[in-house]
């Protein structure tokens, strides 16, 4: 599960890691003391570029920017709050990350001086800049094995006390909250040399759930809501079956036409009309062009399936569909697209190769 940045910030507060002076609002405010920056609060990376990061030096722009945000979708997602916060004078931005790294199995803490871009991006451009230390889990993870690691990073050794401090108490709180990511991004020091978190990421492992208290963040109940797995990728074309394997043939597909899929979503066995309904909501939260969707009828009705796609269909005319499906109640399901006129194909290569002719 993903935490919010402003949820992020205030454990990180618990922990004395330094971050900006701040609060959250979902609405216009009486007054803004400081010019500040407005955040949206969206589970996204690279909100910055994408317009959800804005300045203000006067409480009438802060409320500009806090009505042009609330409601607008940045990526795809759905601004709910946004974090107010005193605007930092930045000299330095650098990035901090600690993940688990599988292939060794350990943690492992990610340092570069390039802060502020996608760390993508910095691995692309300049991989030398990045700094990665393993941590033996058997053991502590002492001080001074951060400051060694800035040492390496090449950070000047009259800023890697304050750093190495963030860098400690970061992982203390990677460790106790079962963490699977946590980002600083950018960790900046400002022109009167405070070190602070000015970006926060925290996500937390589902399964470690019985040792928390996971219902007081907000993203919790959307978690629970979802009955199918969803997995984010990069393309524009929404992958959806019904099967794990026959989903991931499916994208399989998409790939070989020469599209790339938004998402792999499996409704699994059984789907009624509504399953499918929020299937395709979720699809369609993201900045798509077209979906897919392969189904074979088992237990899975042909026509439940069918009777779900139509309302999304409807609500999203820029977007291009494209079924393939058989099995039980194909027949009824087949009418039902064809009556709305929904493209509907028994091949799976030639439901793919249409849907990639529609968005040429
Ligand atoms: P992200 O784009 O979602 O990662 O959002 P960030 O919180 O990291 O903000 C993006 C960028 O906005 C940062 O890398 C900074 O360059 C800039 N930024 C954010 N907060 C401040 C601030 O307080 N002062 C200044 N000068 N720049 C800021
Ligand atoms: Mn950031």
């Amino acid at each position: 599960m993903k935490l919010h940045e402003y949820e992020a910030k205030e454990i990180f507060k618990k922990y004395k890691i330094p971050v900006p002076n701040g609060f959250v609002a979902s609405k216009p405010i009486k007054e803004l003391k400081t010019p500040s920056v407005i955040k949206a609060q969206v589970l996204v990376g690279g909100r910055g570029k994408a317009g959800g990061i804005l300045f203000a030096d006067t409480t009438k722009e802060a409320n500009q920017h806090i009505k042009k945000l609330i409601g607008k979708k940045i990526k795809g997602e759905k601004v709910n709050k946004v974090l107010i916060e005193e605007k930092l004078p930045i000299k330095y931005e650098y990035y901090l990350g600690i993940t688990i790294d599988r292939a060794e199995k350990k943690p492992v803490i990610i340092f570069s001086t390039e802060g502020g871009v996608d760390i993508e991006e910095i691995a692309k451009n300049t991989p030398e800049k990045i700094i990665k230390y393993y941590i033996d889990p058997q053991n502590e993870f002492l001080p001074y094995m951060a400051r060694n690691l800035l040492k390496e990073a090449g950070l000047p050794s009259n800023r890697i006390s304050k750093v190495a401090d963030i860098i400690y108490k970061l992982y203390n709180v990677f460790k106790d909250m079962d963490g699977t990511l946590v980002e600083i991004n950018p960790l900046v020091i400002t022109k009167d040399k405070k070190v602070l978190a000015a970006d926060g990421v925290l996500n937390v492992d589902d399964d470690a759930e019985y040792r928390h208290d996971y219902a007081q963040f907000e993203s919790y109940s959307e978690k629970d809501k979802s009955e199918f797995a969803y997995v984010e990728l990069d393309g524009d074309i929404a992958v959806i079956g019904n099967g794990a394997g026959l989903t991931l043939a499916s994208m399989d597909i998409v790939k070989e036409y020469g599209g790339a899929p938004a998402c792999f979503l499996d409704i699994g066995g059984g789907s009624d009309k509504e399953t499918v309904e929020k299937a395709l909501e979720k699809a369609l939260e993201k900045d798509i062009k077209g979906v897919f969707i392969n189904i074979l009828g088992g237990i899975t009705r042909c026509d439940e399936v069918a009777m779900g796609i139509v309302k999304a269909y409807y609500e999203h005319p820029e977007i291009k569909f494209s079924v393939r499906m058989m099995g039980t109640n194909e027949e009824e399901g087949r009418k039902i697209l064809t009556k709305n006129g929904i493209p509907f194909e028994s091949s799976m290569e030639y439901a793919v190769e249409k849907l990639i002719d529609m968005l040429k």
